[in-house]
């Protein structure tokens, strides 16, 4: 994962777990809506908030923590 500065923007950059291929990009600024959180614990592992769903054909719905794909149960991927 990847966090992007544009100006005052930031975002968190990756490619979609689901297999898509998409590089999805998350805002994490905060005057942007809709926005996430994005921390690392101590081995830099980012753990995002809220979940992250996929609108495109691929669908996927998961939460990343600790570096770790969570996939939801309304996930076409597990
Ligand atoms: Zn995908």
């Amino acid at each position: 994962m990847t966090i992007v500065h544009d100006g005052v923007d930031k975002w968190a950059c990756f490619h979609c777990p689901g297999g898509c291929g998409e590089t999805i990009k998350l805002s994490l600024s905060k005057n942007q809506r809709p926005r996430w959180t994005a921390m690392s614990d101590w081995l830099r592992r980012p753990t995002i908030s809220p979940s992250v769903r996929q609108t495109n054909e691929c669908r996927c719905h998961f939460w990343i923590r600790q570096g770790r794909i969570d996939w939801c149960k309304d996930s076409p991927r597990r």
